[in-house]
């Protein structure tokens, strides 16, 4: 019954919160074997549907298959595939001391499930965004409500499918729907809130979250600089900011969002980008995905100037690459672009751009590209971000052995790999005591064991 949900109401949202609580509540997620089956049939049915996968992220937004297939299918396959070999290992209890006055003792720090957890997911990276943590929410022991985006409604539909013939509902199931959908599932007292996608929906979740007094984590956007110094190598820095940049069509939270660059680096930067772009993007219109939606590329079209340079030409849905140099106060620089034009923007001395950069709202990565160490120390230490790539973009974030999230207004709270299931798990101490003698027991007549314990514990 995959699309029983979908469209799902608020009656039908609170039909599918109970029936996750009350998994919880028998117990039935706790032993790791449960957790680990599951998950592996996840892995086997996705591996089964990888081409049915593949051309439902094309029909969405025209991903190219080696996009789909690298940032999404084989991307959650290697995750969970990592999960599965290191979960009883991260999830062992860890020893800790005792003070003496609570001798004879052991202690422990164990790593329990919240409980039930809600993920609502964007549409850029539909699998990608919605499974990551999912599948961690799941090895963490939690029951699992994901909300994907109503704008890949391909990729949602076999979500569903995928969810329904992998785990029982009360374990995981996917909810279609917009935003009313999304408010009816933030009202349910879910123990756990996972969002990914802009700050305003952001800033609500948080709020559900705060009323239920649950933990959230925000996995935000924003405007994540390039910056070049003057001592790096441009070729490199071109073919590398334009790669990242033109992936999934910019549609990427970690996508360089615009350059910035000396003044006299200009010119040789446009050439070589020029060239790389005319070579490598214009031919191959099928190579760039399209935006979901109407009002999304009409968004992107009037944030580039009209004498844009572009590669290709536009096509429906599909846009051309393109970029321009524009002023630090353009509308292009006062708000995130996620779309496949690239802003440029110069400054004259290394000081002026970290100065400008460390003003803006944090991102939720930040790209330097140096080979002077006495600047990346300066930028790094001032300029605040979820990650870092230095030399090249988006490195960091495929990284399953690093955490992902950001900071401040790009979000936070981290998930992938073993940081996942930290953030879908709580630590939980646990002191064990014998029925021995309490030496220390502070109870009266207090006068002697003042004495005693002040002469004990210094
Ligand atoms: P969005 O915020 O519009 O939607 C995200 C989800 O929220 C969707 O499932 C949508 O149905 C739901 N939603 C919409 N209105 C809602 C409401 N009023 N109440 C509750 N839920 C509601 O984001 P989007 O357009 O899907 O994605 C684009 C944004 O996501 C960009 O800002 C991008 O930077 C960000 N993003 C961040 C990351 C990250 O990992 N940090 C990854 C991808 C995208």
């Amino acid at each position: 019954m995959p699309d029983l949900f979908k469209g799902a109401n608020h009656s039908k949202c609170q039909e599918a919160f109970e029936i996750q609580r009350d998994f919880f509540a028998q117990g039935t997620t706790l032993p790791i074997d449960f957790r680990e089956a599951a998950l592996n049939r996840l892995l086997e049915n996705l591996g089964e549907r990888e081409d049915e996968f593949l051309d439902c992220l094309n029909s969405d937004l025209g991903k190219p298959a080696l996009e789909g297939w690298l940032s999404e299918v084989h991307f959650i396959r290697t995750e969970l595939r990592l999960i599965l070999s290191k979960l009883e290992t991260w999830l062992r209890p860890v020893r800790a001391g005792n003070p003496f006055f609570i001798q004879p003792a052991r202690s422990y720090i164990a790593r329990e499930p919240f409980g039930t957890a809600l993920v609502i997911a964007p549409w850029n990276y539909p699998l990608q965004l919605a499974l990551g943590p999912a599948i961690a929410a799941i090895a963490a022991g939690n029951c699992v409500t994901i909300k994907p985006s109503e704008h890949s409604p391909a990729t949602s539909d076999a979500l569903a499918r995928l969810i329904a013939d992998s785990f029982q509902p009360g374990h995981a199931t996917v909810i279609q729907g917009g935003s009313e959908t999304s408010t009816a599932l933030l009202d349910q007292p879910y123990n756990h809130f996972f969002f990914t996608g802009g700050e305003r929906v952001g800033r609500i979740v948080a709020a559900a979250a705060a009323r239920h007094l649950a933990p959230c984590v925000l996995e935000l956007g924003g405007k994540c600089p390039a910056i070049i110094h003057e001592s790096a190598a441009i070729e490199p820095c071109v073919e590398r900011i334009a790669t990242g940049k033109f992936f999934n069509a910019g549609q990427t939270c970690l996508a360089p969002d615009f350059v910035a660059l000396p003044e006299p680096l200009l010119e040789p930067f446009l050439s070589q980008l020029e060239s790389f772009m005319l070579a490598t993007y214009a031919p191959h219109p099928e190579d760039l995905a399209h935006c979901p939606h109407e009002a999304h590329r009409d968004r992107i079209l009037s944030l580039a100037p009209s004498d844009a340079h572009q590669a290709g030409t536009d096509d429906g849905l599909r846009l051309a690459p393109r970029w321009a140099r524009v002023e630090w106060d353009s509308p292009a620089m006062r708000e995130e672009i996620f779309g496949p034009f690239l802003p440029i923007v110069t400054y004259t001395d290394p000081e002026e751009v970290i100065g400008r950069i460390a003003k803006m709202p944090s991102p939720l990565a930040l790209y330097i590209f140096t080979r002077d160490q006495e600047f990346e120390r300066k930028a790094l230490a001032r300029i605040s971000s979820g990650s870092v790539c230095i030399n090249d973009v988006m490195k960091q974030g495929i990284n399953l052995q690093l955490p992902f999230g950001g900071v401040g207004p790009s979000g936070h709270g981290r998930y992938r790999g073993k940081h996942g299931i930290e953030t879908f798990s709580y630590t939980r101490p646990v002191t064990r005591r014998f029925f021995l003698p309490d030496l220390f027991a502070a109870k009266p007549p207090y006068a002697d064991l003042f004495a005693r314990l002040r002469r004990w514990m210094k």
